[in-house]
């Protein structure tokens, strides 16, 4: 819970981090120069020394093999995707062949949704939620003109009451008899909410509809079991809390049940193994979750998780969830003890078991503010209208990090720092 013992002080934060178990991970990853402090990290992760290993080893390869790269160690960057997703689903609990790494987020809803959305007459409608990240709503948008159906016909949206939360009870309630399909996050990308997936996969099954999950803000930083859930399916990418670099490659996970489905989208690095190379223009899918894939892997964008990889597998989710909410807790303790007088809030879960990995700092004045936690060296995130997102990674930022940030954000408050600024919007913000 928020606002358990903590202290004030530097020295406190300094033996939090004393005491912090995954501590040394902090050296395995590249902090920025001029010791920055970055907060950013759910919406690209930092570059480690493991991750740059894999890629300076994959070029090697490539420098040495040329198109033998594809043989290389019986095949192990043809059948990367795989490889990949085998250690990736660890992660969330899925069967060894439940996931690959392919393409993007985007795309792999396109791909899920074009597989799974088979409208009838009765049953046609897709569910979703008015929070979720604009992209999924534009890839639903136009698989729905793809099938000749016009968007609000077919679209039946859960309204958030107050824009930071959705009720869980609503979305059951919209699970009526016309729905086919549901498409919502794990974690809410502005509040961090994180909705019971447990629960509401649950509650879609037994109404026969199905139901895949966005995974982009809780994947390396929440744990998930997919054993228990059994989703339809899931999709994710690689470069927010799992540090795979910009662009990395993404994940889908299918559950076994369905892979006697025919995929949506269809491309040779989804035949068989078997009769890939014989170049038939009759496309036999492969009977496992490589089906899903497309086109030729995207060995460069991939390489970095293969190295990331192993950090995870050896700082375990567990830990990194307990650190991480403790980070945000103490962010909130600090919050509350020394901003609350300059104008800051925060719109965020308090409960452990539905707070994400980032806390919602609300201020009339965020943008400005982030401006002026550059030039004071703190790297956060805006997200409109007047949210900071401070996301405290549990594998590199430390309790020193928190506190500094929260000296800063009040020097900042004090003085009225944002006045310096202007409030107009550059293009990355
Ligand atoms: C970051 C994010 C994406 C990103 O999609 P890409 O196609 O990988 O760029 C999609 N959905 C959600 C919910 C996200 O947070």
């Amino acid at each position: 819970m928020a606002n358990k013992d903590f202290e004030l002080g530097i020295d406190y934060a300094k033996a939090l981090d004393d005491k912090d178990v995954l501590k040394a991970f902090r050296d395995r990853f590249y902090q920025l120069e001029g010791g920055k402090i970055y907060m950013d990290g759910n919406s690209l992760g930092l570059a480690s020394k493991d991750a740059e290993a894999a890629l300076l080893k994959m070029l090697e390869v490539w420098k040495k093999q040329g198109i033998l790269i594809w043989n290389v160690d019986e095949g192990h960057y043809f059948h990367y995707g795989l490889k990949l997703g085998k250690q990736l689903g660890k992660l969330i609990k899925a069967e060894e062949d439940e996931v690959i790494v392919t393409a993007n987020t985007t795309l792999n809803i396109h791909q899920a949704i074009a597989t799974f959305w088979k409208p009838t007459k009765e049953r046609y409608k897709i569910l979703v939620d008015d929070l979720n990240f604009p992209t999924d709503r534009y890839a639903v948008d136009s698989q729905i003109k793809l099938k000749g159906y016009a968007i609000d016909e077919v679209l039946k949206i859960v309204e958030s009451a107050d824009d930071i939360f959705i009720d869980e009870e609503k979305v059951i309630e919209a699970m009526t008899d016309d729905v086919a399909l549901i498409l919502l996050p794990s974690a809410l990308y502005r509040s961090a909410q994180l909705l019971n997936m447990d629960r509401l996969t649950k509650a879609a099954h037994s109404k026969g509809i199905i139901i895949g999950w966005d995974l982009c803000h809780s994947i390396g930083s929440v744990p998930h079991d997919f054993k228990k859930v059994q989703p339809d399916f899931a999709v994710w990418c690689n470069y927010k809390y799992l540090s795979a670099g910009p662009g990395a490659s993404a994940g889908i996970y299918i559950n076994r049940k369905h892979f006697d489905k025919t995929v949506g989208l269809a491309g040779w690095f989804g035949n068989k193994d078997e009769t890939q190379f014989q170049l038939n223009h009759q496309f036999e899918q492969a009977p496992n979750i490589v089906a899903f894939q497309t086109g030729t892997p995207n060995l460069f964008s991939m390489a970095p998780l293969e190295g990331v990889l192993n950090i995870y597998e050896e700082a375990g989710i567990d830990r990194i969830r307990a650190k991480s909410l403790n980070l945000t807790a103490y962010l909130m303790y600090l919050i509350d003890k020394r901003l609350k007088g300059y104008g800051y809030s925060y719109n965020n879960e308090t409960d452990d078991k539905k707070r994400g990995g980032h806390v919602a700092l609300v201020h009339e004045e965020a943008y400005r503010i982030c401006i002026a936690l550059k030039a004071h060296d703190i790297v956060p995130d805006y997200r409109e209208p007047d949210v900071i997102r401070l996301a405290p990674i549990a594998l590199y930022n430390s309790y020193e990090d928190a506190y500094k940030l929260i000296d800063a954000l009040e020097i900042i408050g004090k003085n009225k720092e944002w006045e310096l600024y202007s409030n107009e919007r550059a293009l990355v913000v």
